[in-house]
């Protein structure tokens, strides 16, 4: 089985642009006292993820990002843990919730804002989902669009699955920072996935290890290109 990146078709006539947030999030967080590292991550999104029936001042403190203390970062995790899914990852920075805000320019079958933010329209989604394709969770989003024929769009929620191969990362990384856990990976500028941390059920999912990451399977792809759908590329994927 092959595995690839997907990315937005770059082709100029893709002028599809969304101005809009996710309504509620984790804040970041204040930096490590050991390795001053603080803030919070992008990608971790989980537009399917309703927080509406917290209270209201609960909710004030979640949709706003600047950082708090660990403990109080801790607690506002603690009350979102219930109401998402087992494998959300509920780490400083993390989104939830329908994005809001407006919309314009001309929109493929598949769009992606951000390498890491799949939209479908609604019947691309759903035909998808027809053809067997599994790990699309279609979200409402709750867009303005300035155009006579406004697209229904959905955002994709996906799983967080997989790792980055060794061979990938330097030979020699630093040791975690003990209090926070934080591993200072980066990027490699090559990344390899691990074949055995990639699951067998889904056809496209965020890669765990490296959340602005999105991954396709070959059926994917080769769906995608059968049913004609337009809007984003794939590049394969290095696996070992
Ligand atoms: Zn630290």
């Amino acid at each position: 089985m092959k595995f690839y990146g997907l990315q937005q078709d770059p082709s100029p006539h893709y002028t599809g642009k969304l101005n809009a947030d996710h309504p509620w999030g984790l804040p970041g967080v204040e930096p490590c006292p050991t390795c001053r590292t603080g803030g919070g991550l992008i990608g971790l999104d989980h537009p399917c993820v309703d927080l509406s029936g917290l209270p209201p001042q609960e909710l004030k403190k979640l949709s706003d990002p600047w950082p708090v203390p660990r403990e109080e970062f801790a607690r506002l995790r603690e009350l979102v843990r219930p109401l998402a899914p087992p494998d959300a990852v509920l780490e400083p920075g993390a989104t939830f919730g329908p994005l809001a805000g407006s919309g314009s320019g001309h929109f493929g079958q598949l769009f992606m804002q951000y390498p890491w933010a799949l939209h479908a329209r609604r019947e691309a989604l759903a035909r998808l989902q027809e053809a067997g394709i599994r790990g699309l969770q279609g979200c409402p989003i709750n867009v303005r669009f300035r155009v006579k024929r406004p697209p229904e769009l959905l955002e994709v929620q996906l799983q967080h699955h997989g790792q980055l191969h060794p061979d990938c990362k330097p030979a020699a990384p630093k040791p975690p920072c003990p209090t926070c856990g934080n591993d200072f990976l980066k990027l490699p500028e090559h990344p390899i996935l691990a074949i055995e941390s990639l699951p067998g059920a889904l056809d496209v999912f965020r890669l765990a290890e490296w959340a602005l990451l999105i991954i396709a399977t070959e059926r994917f792809v080769e769906t995608v290109q059968r049913l004609q759908l337009d809007g984003v590329i794939f590049q394969e994927m290095e696996v070992r």
